[in-house]
This record gives C-alpha cells, structure tokens and sequence, in this order.
C-alpha cells in the first residue's frame, strides 16, 4: 500500500495520553478516540488487530468451530439467567427518538458476554449424550459500562474479544477439555510473541465455582492486576486469591489493662487511627457476614482487606454477604461499625486472619454502639481461637506461607481468561442432555476468553522505543516500510512491485516530504524492516530492522534472501 492511500497520517502532536499505547497508537495513525473506551481502529490498526485475530482463530481451530453471535439481545436471554439485574457492566439499547420508538419501542442489551445467549442456541442442537462434547467460538465486539476506561485500548467500553464456549456431560471429560484449553491458550500467546511474559495465573472462580479460574497475564506496568508468584509450588496467583502471611510487627512485652474509648462517627481506619493514636498494625478489623445461614466475624489486621474468595473456602459456604444491620446488631449488639472481637453472640464463628494470633494489646470495635477497646489480649479478654486462617487480600511484602519468604509480585494484565462454570448457565435455561438409560443429567459448561485488541494495547506497552512502536512481525501492520528520497524513485516503483508480486507486505512512503519526516514515520509505525532508495544508495537498498542500531547497505537481491530469513 502506498502511504497516500492510507486515511491517516502521523500526528506531531506532544498530546500524551494516560498511557503508551494509547500516545503511540494515535499519534501514529492505529486508533483514534472517538469518546473515552472508544475507538475507531484506523487502516494501520485494523491491519495489527486482524493478524492478532487470525493466530487467535488459527489457534481456536484446534478446540471448537467458529460462528458469529449477534450484538444485541433481547432481554429474555438476560432475565432468563438472572443477570439482567446483576451484572454491573451490561448496556441497554433503547430506539433514541420518538420516531424510531414508534417503529419499534423494545429495549434490548447489548451483549458484554455470551454465555447468556449461547446457551440456548446449543440447547437446540446438542442433547443426547452422543452430541457431547461441543465446543464453538466467536471473535467479536463487546459492550461493557466500565466504570472507568484507561488504559488506552486495554480497557474500552466497546472492544474485541474473542470467547469460546463449551459443553460437556461429565466432570472428567470437562477437565480433558479445560486442560486442552490451557495449552492452546500458552501456544496462542506465544505465537502472538507474549509467550516469555504471560502467565498462566490462579485466580478467583466468583460466584460460578469454588475452583480457581485460570488467567493469563502479561507482565505489564500498565496492567491493573498483580500477580504474586508462590516459588515453592512454581505458580503464580492473582492478587485476589494469593496466599499470605503478614510480615511480623514488633509486639508489646507487657499486656495492659483493656480499656473501652467512646468515639462517635470514626469511619475508616485511618480515622480511628488518628483518633486512638493506635497504629494500624495494632488495629483488629472485625467485618460481620452471612455465610449461607451462618453468621460468621471475619477478622484481619488494620492495615489489610478481608479476602472474601478464601473465607468463602474456609467455611465452604456457597453464598458470602455483608450482614444486614439487623444480623449486625444481633451477633454484636450494636450498630453497624463498631464489631469487635470481646462478648460476640454465642453464635458467631470468629474467622481470624494469622497475623492476629501473635498480637498483643491489640485494639477491635466494642460491640456497643459507638464504644472502642484498646489494649485487648488472646486469653485475657476472649479466648484465642483454636485456629488461625489467612483470610487476607495479599499485599506487596507478605510472605509465601510455606517458605516464609517475601512474596515476588508485579504488575501484570488480563489478556486472557478460562472459567469453570458448571451447570449455571445450562441449569438457568433447564438444558440437560439425554444419557444412555434415557435421564437426564446437568450439563457442564467452560467459558474461555481473550482480549484481542487489549492484546494490541499490550503489545505496544511492551514493544516500544522513545521513537516508536517495535511491532513484532506476525502482527507489524506491514512487513516493509519502504522509503524512497530524491533520486530513488524509479527504482522504488519496480521494487514496491517486486514485494508485491513475492506476497512481502510493503507501505511505501511515496510522498514528497522530507527524509527526516520519513525516517521519524518509520520509527513510530514500528515495522520490522526500513528500505530507503535514492539517488546515494546507487542501485542498493539500505536496510535496517526497526529495533537495530545500524543500517547497512545491501542488494535488491539480499534484501529479499533477508525478509525470508525473518
Ligand atoms: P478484567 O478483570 O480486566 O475486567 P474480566 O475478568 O472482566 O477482565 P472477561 O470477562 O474474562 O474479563 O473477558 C475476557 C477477556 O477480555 C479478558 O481476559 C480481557 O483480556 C478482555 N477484556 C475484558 N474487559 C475488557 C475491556 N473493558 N477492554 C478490553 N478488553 C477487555
Ligand atoms: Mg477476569
């Protein structure tokens, strides 16, 4: 293609956005932002997205059969599963004027994923035990109300993903595929060039299963996850499910006398903080749940979350909620904020993080309204636990449970997710298959996703200069960026048509604008090879790699022994 051709142009723009990709992919002409989390993907980047997609598909082949799903749906596939009022990313479309509203005045979603709608599609065809298992995909566009887009291209509130879904009648043959999955997943990142870099990582099975789901995270500066690495069992966890053990504070030698401190309306730790003159690590945060029909206290040290994936484990319960303020006042006597650990009702389970087990003096809510007790102490004031939990959201410089080692972590983003989701979804729409004596019998389900364009947004985190984009060469718009100056015209028009005629993908930069201009260009679009033609280059073609320091001089027939080499 020549350069004229394409729609955009680079922009000198010094505009920098909140992130690389998104600085770079604009001012080179990939993206454009039409409204926050949305953007049109320009000739150049609609070029990176489709060879992204296509190792993605060429992948997927091996595990399922492609189709396409609509965008839109009408409520019933959403209200059949209950998550048209649960779901806190999913858009409506409404007919917008009074016009297009009398022609048709039906509300309909705008699909953020597709288990909803596959389902029942599959429940037409496949339901005797022979038709399993079934496995299907699709590379498609998503709406989600993200709260708050960033990120460039890596979190939109419209973008490409492609999901795969699958069907099975047994546990067993769920686990064969799932494990399929995961080894395609790894080969498909490594094909896109992110295979040194992405991890297969544990994370949480949310309310569809009490198995861990299984993500792919690059490691990324931009991305939003951490990712703690345990290196005594060599794997890696998501924040959110990460074992931990808090690092030790120092403790009083001596235990003081309890003491009650009145303190109305301090909200937040750092409040009570400031108001006790306690420091955090002194501090006990009690938080009261209904664990099915449980209440239970949960307990973690101040400066820490409660971790509601790992008491969900403890207490194998299926469902977790923060207690009403009726169930609040029952088990602790007081209004919501003031929950301890000293004179809980008789019924409540108290679930104590470790770090709580060495503590002493340690300050908890007074379980009466508005009261505080400092100086509390194991044996003394309540009797110790007989055991201890890790109930806490892991933070950076916790240490591995079993080595007692700080935790390695980085940051890392999501670019691809596989999810155990049993028989949620099949169940919600009675879809059972027939088995061999005529019963029926659930269906298990797996749902299987990758960010295509928030893999390009990764892509340009990692893969980057001060000059520009460093694409790698499966997914570089172009596999050549020819350059032809002064006096090197005639000889760039018979080797653009020499590229072309060997399938050698070539943007030629044809335009009478200055070397430097030309050369800048180059750097910022980022494909893997240079040619520059002109008058000084005498026949020869000066070849550079986008990523090497050096060009060299070489000739037309070299050139093309080189880009076969690549
Ligand atoms: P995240 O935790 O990042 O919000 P998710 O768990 O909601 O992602 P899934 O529903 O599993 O994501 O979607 C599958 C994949 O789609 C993710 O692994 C990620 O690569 C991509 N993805 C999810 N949300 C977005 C978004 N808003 N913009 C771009 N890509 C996204
Ligand atoms: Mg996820």
């Amino acid at each position: 293609m020549k350069y004229s051709q394409l729609l955009t142009k680079t922009q000198k723009t010094t505009k920098e956005f909140d992130s690389v990709n998104a600085t770079l992919l604009t001012k080179a002409g990939f993206v454009d932002q039409t409204m926050a989390g949305v953007y049109t993907f320009l000739p150049l980047g609609l070029r990176v997205l489709t060879k992204i997609e296509n190792i993605v598909r060429k992948h997927m082949d091996e595990i399922g059969a492609e189709l396409l799903m609509p965008s839109l749906a009408p409520r019933w596939n959403w209200e059949t599963t209950g998550r048209l009022e649960t779901v806190d990313v999913l858009f409506k479309a409404v007919g917008a004027n009074k016009n297009s509203q009398a022609k048709n005045d039906a509300e309909y979603i705008l699909n953020c994923t597709h288990e909803d709608l596959i389902t029942p599609i599959a429940q037409k065809f496949r339901t005797s035990y022979k038709d399993f298992p079934v496995a299907v995909y699709q590379i498609q566009t998503k709406f989600r109300n993200e709260a708050r887009p960033k990120s460039g291209i890596m979190r939109g509130r419209e973008f490409r993903m492609k999901d795969l879904y699958s069907f099975h009648t047994s546990q067993e043959d769920f686990q064969k595929y799932y494990d399929a999955a995961k080894a395609v997943y790894t080969a498909t990142f490594a094909a896109l060039g992110l295979g040194k870099d992405t991890y297969m990582t544990l994370a949480s099975g949310g309310d569809f299963t009490k198995d861990f789901s299984h993500e792919f995270q690059t490691r990324c500066e931009a991305g939003e996850d951490i990712v703690f690495y345990d290196e005594v069992t060599n794997t890696y966890y998501n924040r959110e499910v990460a074992p931990s053990k808090a690092p030790q504070v120092t403790q009083d030698s001596e235990q003081k006398p309890m003491e009650e401190v009145y303190g109305e309306n301090i909200t937040g730790m750092d409040a009570l903080v400031k108001f006790l003159n306690v420091p955090a690590d002194k501090c006990v945060k009690t938080i009261i749940y209904q664990a099915d029909d449980q209440v239970i206290a949960v307990a973690v040290r101040g400066t820490y979350e409660v971790n509601e994936d790992k008491v969900k484990k403890i207490v194998g319960c299926s469902k977790l909620s923060l207690a009403t303020p009726e169930v609040v006042k029952q088990a602790t006597g007081a209004i919501i904020g003031y929950a301890g650990l000293v004179n809980l009702a008789a019924n409540v389970r108290i679930i104590a993080d470790e770090a709580l087990e060495e503590m002493v003096n340690f300050e908890c809510g007074g379980n009466k309204d508005h009261i505080h007790i400092i100086n509390v102490n194991w044996g003394r004031d309540l009797p110790k636990p007989a055991a201890f939990y890790d109930v806490k959201v892991a933070q950076p410089g916790d240490l591995n449970p079993q080595s007692g080692k700080v935790m390695e972590y980085f940051k890392a983003a999501e670019v691809g997710n596989i999810f155990p989701l049993q028989s949620r979804f099949p169940e919600a729409f009675k879809y059972r298959f027939v088995d061999e004596q005529g019963k029926e019998q659930p269906i298990l389900m797996g749902s299987y996703g990758i960010g295509t364009s928030r893999v390009m947004g990764v892509m340009v985190e990692k893969f980057h200069d001060e000059k520009g984009i460093i694409w790698p060469k499966q997914v570089a718009p172009f596999t050549v960026h020819l350059i032809s100056l002064r006096g090197g015209e005639e000889q760039a028009t018979a080797l653009y048509q020499s590229l072309q005629d060997k399938n050698i993908e070539v943007l030629w930069d044809e335009r009478d604008i200055s070397p430097g201009s030309k050369f800048a260009d180059a750097d910022l679009i980022g494909c893997p090879v240079r040619l520059v033609v002109s008058a000084k280059t005498n026949g020869q073609v000066e070849w550079k790699e986008r990523a090497a320091e050096k060009a060299e001089l070489l000739s037309e027939a070299e050139v093309f022994e080189r880009i076969n080499q690549l």
